[in-house]
């Protein structure tokens, strides 16, 4: 994966609708939809639907703040939907030290089992 700001990601095609995902909330600026590849019995990722050069968290700028809040907010609206009330984890994983793969910033939202810490 890249980083260049400019470039689309899967989840272009994911806000689109031009490939399926199973969405699970949806407003004017935020989509959250399950990981296709899930690492806990709830994964969710949260995205901002313009993603407005925020590739990833380092490379934030004020403007950004905004939507970044409102995905945290989300996330926790969308952690009570699901019924995650013993708990859940939000994760942004940045760069290439911090496993990121998909270069439009996302949170991830893992819950619904007893997770570990430190993760690996
Ligand atoms: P990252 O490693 O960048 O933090 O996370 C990217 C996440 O996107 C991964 O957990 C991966 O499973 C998920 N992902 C990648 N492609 C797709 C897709 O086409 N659909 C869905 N629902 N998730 C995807």
């Amino acid at each position: 994966a890249s980083a260049n700001s400019a470039a689309p990601t899967i989840f272009d095609k994911i806000i689109a609708k031009e490939i399926p995902s199973t969405i699970v909330y949806e407003d004017e600026k935020v989509l959250a939809f399950r990981d296709v590849n899930p690492q806990a019995p709830v994964h969710i990722l949260l995205i901002p639907k313009a993603r407005d050069g925020l590739t990833q968290l380092s490379k934030a700028e004020f403007r950004h703040s905004e939507i970044l809040g409102d995905l945290l907010y989300t996330a926790k609206l969308v952690a009570e939907k699901e019924g995650l009330k013993d708990g859940f984890r939000v994760v942004i994983n940045d760069g290439l030290d911090g496993c990121q793969s998909v270069y439009h910033l996302h949170l991830h939202l893992l819950g619904g089992r007893q997770l570990k810490w430190p993760p690996g």
